[in-house]
């Protein structure tokens, strides 16, 4: 456990983070205090993985909050915080009740999308002396712009995705399932050193590839034409997210060939799209058009993209109703597809970084079809 906590501190510029967020929160006119409770944005800004807890940022101090399963992991990963540790009896909120009462708090901002409506009534009855202001998506909006060290992360967790892909492509037989393939690939992501996969994998053959989302289930992958993985790894807690379609023989049909060549086209014209300064939708668009004149407009049944980083799906999302505009930094998915029911379904997805001349593809794999056929 030691080197892995040691290894976050080293990597992390933690402490420009935080400044990051105070600076956020004087810009945009919002309490100077701020309570994170989003245990996906307590990491970002301290590097602690505990389950459980609170952080509390003050133009002055910056204090976490947990029980005492953390004591000493808490000392590892953040040697630098205050710490709170609840008392035997004592609740997490009646811990945090007691902290802003003696630091004379009297405005608080809150993470709203994750504090119930439970946590905020109690808060409120115990602390009347507190106004309470809900605020969202604040540190969310700073780590959609990633920093060196997160976009190094971000690289060696694709590289680890493409590794993974290529070893389960060498072995890959007719009689393997998707089930199997599915458990294949979190296997050897592991072997390679990411802590696991960070969604479940999508394996799908034939018809099944026609959702989207589909569940691997014990379909023999060598009774159908293609097979369709959506995979990716969870590494130094980056995470990489990638779709490939492959041909399970070198007959290919006129239809499959068409499908495919739709979505890698759409998947190009998106990719070229992608500058500082472009408006998210607009990549949704460029993509959207090619399969809609190649007939196939209304089987495009998702949006085109997301961003990654700590999480596999955060800001910024490419689709039709993100006005955002794309800045360097950015790392992107750009996923068209192509879904027929009864026949199967076509996606292509890599990720992408916003430079501060236009974008650099992070993933290599090949993506031409005659490049991904695997006669099992
Ligand atoms: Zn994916
Ligand atoms: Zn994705």
């Amino acid at each position: 456990m030691a080197p892995a906590i040691c290894d976050n501190r080293r990597m992390f510029n933690f402490k420009k983070r935080l400044a990051n967020v105070r600076r956020q929160l004087t810009t945009s006119h919002q309490p100077a205090n701020l309570l994170v409770s989003n245990r996906t944005n307590i990491f970002y800004l301290t590097g602690f993985t505990g389950s459980a807890g609170y952080l509390l940022v003050t133009p002055d101090q910056t204090t976490l909050l947990t029980d005492g399963r953390y004591t000493t992991q808490v000392q590892q990963e953040c040697p630098s915080l205050d710490v709170e540790i609840q008392r035997h009896g004592e609740t997490l909120i009646a811990l945090l009740c007691r902290v802003l009462k003696q630091a004379k708090i009297s405005e608080l901002a809150f993470e709203a999308p994750s504090v119930s409506k439970a946590t905020f009534d109690e808060l409120e009855s115990k602390l009347p002396q507190v106004s309470l202001i809900a605020s969202s998506g604040l540190i969310e909006s700073l780590r959609r712009i990633k920093d060196p060290q997160e976009i190094a992360a971000i690289r060696r967790s694709i590289r680890v995705n493409e590794r993974t892909f290529e070893v389960i492509r060498a072995q890959m037989t007719g009689d393997l399932t998707e089930r199997e393939i599915g458990f294949n690939l979190e296997h050897q992501m592991r072997q390679f050193g990411a802590s696991r996969c960070c969604f479940e994998p999508i394996v799908a053959a034939g018809a099944n590839a026609a959702l989207p989302h589909a569940t691997p289930g014990a379909t023999r992958i060598g009774d159908h034409p293609l097979l369709l993985i959506d995979w990716g790894a969870d590494l130094d807690h980056y995470a990489s997210d990638l779709t490939r379609v492959l041909a399970t023989s070198d007959k290919i049909s006129a239809k499959f060939r068409k499908v495919y060549d739709t979505v890698l086209a759409a998947q190009l014209a998106a990719i070229d799209a992608i500058r500082p300064g472009a408006i998210a939708s607009d990549v949704d668009e460029a993509a959207r058009e090619v399969i809609a004149d190649a007939g196939f407009g209304k089987r495009f049944t998702h949006s085109l993209g997301h961003g990654i980083g700590l999480e596999v799906h955060e800001g910024p999302g490419l689709r039709a109703s993100q006005k955002t505009e794309l800045k360097a930094g950015m790392v992107v998915t750009v996923e068209p597809g192509i879904y027929l029911p009864n026949w199967g379904g076509v996606r292509i997805e890599d990720d992408i970084l916003v430079t501060p001349d236009g974008c650099e593809v992070l993933s290599e794999l090949p993506k031409q079809l005659d490049a991904c056929i695997v006669c099992v």
